[in-house]
């Protein structure tokens, strides 16, 4: 009977899963999908490792699944699914880990209870992320669950790169950088030494560029700085968020065009970044392919801020040793690549244009000064690699797995 995990990250309106099989050679993927549009019309779709079709299903328009619709469903696709496999625990990818959490954590009520405080610091994500955890806990409370945090990654950053200029009495209340997408940059710095081991040691900055784009610069795999603030909005524009702003223009919208904070909300996190500059699409490769000029501002922004902030970071490292590119856009377009390296030959980057067009994963020159990668991330992999280290729950290693439970009977439990 093998032991799988199953990987949950529950977003604004969509849950998405990923299931592994583990063994003691490791953690590997048996099947994936997500159930999204959850609040307008729902899809369900679920892939084995090679990206056949295990089970489909649409709700239509105007059917409202919710998270606990979507969940269930899950659940009973994962009892069919995973008969005859052992589940052993839950690792749930959740946004903030506040001041609190450094590293992943087993969770109980009184975690819960912490990460509820968090709601407030991130509350466009962390209620969803908590929604199955409390479904679970109440409906399955043997099945081990594990919260595994995107700022985690971020927090042992120096304190001069955390902080705001802001007096103490703000700051001490927890409004401070704290930086996002942790689990892709920390999957990123596990790999990093098998294509660089320089790299891996010295000075690396991750573009993480997808639909939320953050960068990272690591110092021997850890973080040191990022783009990323308070909020996941800040840094670089992304497809719906307006990245770093200055805070004047927030008080000029609440003050002079008489928005509400909910109004400056949907603005910089829905209306901004490729979408409204454009006023075409938050989408790459629709701007890319759009001869239009908005199409055209909203790439040309893109780039020359993804330049800015290399220089930023690269000073935070006082230098740079290779730069690495990951999530949708940075994995698949050659043409953002190059314009980003070519902004980049003042640091020392030469592109190799075929090894670039070809993706890698080396895509700088022989002799370039800094190395340039492509490198594919995988935060569920890295969130189940955490739940296993933190459960033990490894193939042989039961006894180290408190309630350890069959798919079929969390299945029954939770769609009870
Ligand atoms: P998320 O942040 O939602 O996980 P992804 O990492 O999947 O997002 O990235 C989505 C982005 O990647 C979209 O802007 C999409 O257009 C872009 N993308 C995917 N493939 C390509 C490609 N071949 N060329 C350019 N952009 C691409």
């Amino acid at each position: 009977m093998a032991d799988v995990v199953v990987v949950l990250n529950a977003g604004s309106s969509s849950l998405k899963f990923s299931v592994f099989a583990q063994d003691a050679e490791g953690d590997k993927p048996i099947c994936r999908g997500q159930a999204e549009a959850l609040t307008t019309a729902p899809r369900f779709v679920a892939k084995d490792a090679t990206g056949n079709v295990l089970d489909e299903r649409s709700w239509g328009e105007g059917v409202p699944l919710g998270h606990a619709g979507a969940l269930d469903h899950l659940v009973a696709f994962l009892q069919r699914r995973l008969a005859g496999h052992r589940l052993v625990a839950v690792g749930h990818r959740v946004v903030h880990g506040g001041t609190e959490y450094r590293r992943p954590i087993h969770i109980d009520a009184e975690v819960v209870a912490t990460l509820q405080k968090y709601i407030p610091l991130a509350p466009l994500h962390q209620p969803h992320n908590l929604a199955p955890i409390r479904a679970l806990l109440e409906q399955a409370p043997e099945l081990p669950q594990v919260a595994c945090f995107d700022t985690a990654f971020h927090r042992a950053a120096p304190t001069v790169s955390q902080m705001f200029a802001l007096p103490k009495s703000i700051t001490d209340r927890g409004v401070l950088r704290y930086g996002f997408h942790g689990l892709s940059y920390e999957y990123i710095a596990s790999v990093l030494p098998q294509y660089d081991a320089q790299a891996a040691a010295g000075r690396t900055v991750v573009l993480h560029l997808g639909n939320g784009s953050s960068m990272c610069a690591m110092a021997g795999g850890r973080s040191i700085a990022s783009t990323m603030g308070f909020t996941a909005v800040d840094g670089l524009p992304m497809g719906t968020r307006c990245g770093s702003l200055d805070p004047g223009v927030i008080l000029y919208l609440i003050d002079q065009l008489k928005m509400d904070t909910r109004a400056v909300e949907k603005l910089i996190c829905q209306q901004s970044g490729l979408l409204g500059v454009s006023g075409i699409s938050s989408d790459m490769r629709t701007l890319l392919a759009s001869e239009a000029a908005g199409a055209k501002a909203a790439v040309d922004l893109f780039a020359y801020r993804i330049q800015r902030e290399l220089g930023s970071l690269a000073a935070a490292l006082g230098g740079l040793d290779a730069i690495v590119f990951t999530a949708g856009i940075g994995e698949n377009s050659a043409v953002l690549r190059e314009r980003v390296c070519r902004g980049a030959a003042w640091l020392g980057l030469q592109l190799d244009d075929l090894a670039n067009a070809g993706g890698g994963p080396r895509i700088s020159a022989p002799g370039s000064k800094v190395a340039a990668w492509v490198i594919p991330t995988n935060e569920e992999l890295m969130i189940a690699r955490h739940t296993r280290r933190l459960l033990g729950a490894v193939t042989g290693d039961h006894a180290a797995t408190p309630g350890a439970t069959t798919g079929a009977s969390m299945a029954r439990s939770t769609a009870s």
